[in-house]
């Protein structure tokens, strides 16, 4: 069965539960409203030559709106391929030459060229035909999801039907996710932690939605007017919900999952604090949507948790975490090369990240294997740095990479953002950092900075201050 057809029957099952709310207006659609909506505008995208198969391009902000065209593709038996809306035209430019999209659907017509696009609202779509829905198998491709490019150009993931929904299954198994559960949902739909774990786990729980700007106080209020149960950050939400003294908003709701990027361990512990319970941390990609999670009663903080039910984790070597399963994606769309390079001999997917595994199963994440520091023939990874750095009261935020070095290879440089303009001391800095670390480790260049720069999915993009720091 296809991802959409196991929604669309619990929707008619239930035909007047509420699914999806406008957190801005209160517009709120039941099941047998999506199904109506969903299966009227996929008739409008036939009109406007999609078949199934063909690929469309969706890069608009979050609005029911977008929710319902990301529904329709799909029912369709259409590819969605999900876009920033950060990106510019050049960026979208790629993505259109690389996936050839019939059409696309996006904020601004004038982001983009080379494929008929429809900006705005989508009646604008000429009216509709007669169509087939749900008609596809669950091997049809579903989403071709361009990566986040944190470590290199974005690489389309064929995500098919099954792929998805084994994503979307294990997760609704290991949080408990019932019918009676809303997710507030303040994340972009152009990725997969928003798409594959917050609409498709919602929708096949079985559960509602209510889609609201992030915006910390907005956030609290949301949550409570809508009844939300359930609430899905980047870590970098949390942080900004801490510093508006916004997380004892939160404390109603039953669970809070932090992902896509690590999760400092002194901000876990304010959250468990002033929100009243840990977080849960998972740990996923947008080649495999979810892959472990930290159980309900397990939650440890710097920990990505177990292997998701059905999903394979293990360590090749040097700690490659390597993965299996029915949510792993196919290969990269028309990169056969890469495609085959990214799985081993026995079909394990590897993911490019390093971790350690204790014998409850439990994984750390390490790094990633592409940022990992060789100094004079040591090997230093940032996120170890970093995290020994953060514990010092003068550092809200810090990036630690590899600059380029004569001697040594590579040498540790450390970009900090002082807490207070003022309290930035590299020698204070230096000397709590080799209290706890090899002298190897310990950075050698430091340099403060007013803020990380980092993607819209909370990644630090290191190229970024590398480069910067190179052309100085
Ligand atoms: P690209 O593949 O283009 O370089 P990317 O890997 O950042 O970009 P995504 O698929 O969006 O693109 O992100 C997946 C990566 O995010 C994982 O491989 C992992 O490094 C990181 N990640 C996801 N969840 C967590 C987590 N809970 N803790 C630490 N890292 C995480
Ligand atoms: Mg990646």
């Amino acid at each position: 069965m296809t991802l959409t057809a196991h929604w669309v029957r619990g929707w008619l099952e239930r035909p007047d539960d509420v699914v999806l709310v406008d957190g801005d207006d209160g517009w709120a659609l039941t099941g047998a409203a999506m199904e109506a909506a969903t299966h009227e505008l996929a008739g409008r995208l036939a009109a406007a030559g999609v078949g199934a198969g063909d690929r469309v391009l969706l890069s608009r902000s979050p609005s029911v709106e977008t929710v319902l065209a990301y529904v329709a593709v799909l029912r369709l038996g259409a590819v969605v391929v999900p876009a920033s809306t950060a990106y510019t035209a050049r960026e979208l430019a790629h993505i259109v030459g690389d996936v050839r999209p019939v059409l696309a659907l996006v904020d601004d017509v004038s982001r983009i060229d080379g494929v008929r696009a429809y900006g705005g609202r989508l009646d604008d779509l000429p009216p509709g035909v007669a169509v087939r829905l749900d008609a596809a198998v669950s091997d049809d491709l579903a989403m071709v999801a361009y990566t986040s490019g944190t470590t290199g150009a974005p690489k389309g993931a064929m995500l098919s039907h099954g792929n998805l929904l084994a994503g979307a299954q294990a997760l609704v198994r290991t949080w408990g996710w019932t019918p009676s559960d809303r997710l507030l949902h303040t994340l972009p739909l152009f990725h997969m932690h928003g798409l594959g774990a917050g609409l498709n786990g919602s929708f096949t729980a079985g559960a509602s939605v209510v889609l609201s700007r992030f915006e910390p106080g907005l956030v609290v209020e949301t949550a409570a007017s809508y009844g939300a149960t359930l609430y899905f950050g980047v870590p970098t939400m949390y942080a900004k919900l801490a510093e508006s003294g916004c997380l004892a908003g939160l404390r109603g709701l039953r669970l809070l999952v932090s992902g896509s990027a690590p999760l400092d361990p002194v901000l876990f512990g304010r959250i468990a604090e002033e929100a009243g319970q840990a977080p849960v941390e998972r740990y996923g990609m947008t080649e495999t949507v979810m892959l472990t999670s930290n159980a309900l009663d397990d939650r440890v903080p710097g920990c990505v948790g177990c292997a998701l039910p059905g999903v394979q984790v293990r360590l090749g070597d040097g700690g490659a975490v390597e993965v299996k399963g029915p949510n792993v994606f196919r290969g990269y769309w028309e990169r056969p090369e890469a495609s085959a390079a990214a799985f081993t001999d026995d079909g394990f997917f590897r993911t490019g990240d390093i971790g350690t595994l204790d014998d409850q199963g439990r994984l750390r994440l390490v790094g990633r294997a592409s940022e990992l520091i060789i100094t004079g023939g040591y090997n230093v990874y940032p996120r170890e740095v970093e995290d020994v750095l953060r514990e010092h009261p003068s550092v809200a935020d810090v990036a630690v990479v590899g600059l380029p070095d004569a001697t040594w290879g590579e040498t540790v440089a450390a970009f900090v953002v002082p807490t207070e303009a003022g309290l930035f001391d590299a020698e204070v800095l230096a000397a709590h950092a080799s209290a706890g670390l090899a002298a190897y480790k310990t950075p050698r260049t430091w340099l403060a900075v007013d803020e990380l720069p980092r993607n819209a999915m909370g990644k630090v993009q290191r190229d970024v201050l590398r480069t910067f720091h190179l052309s100085r």
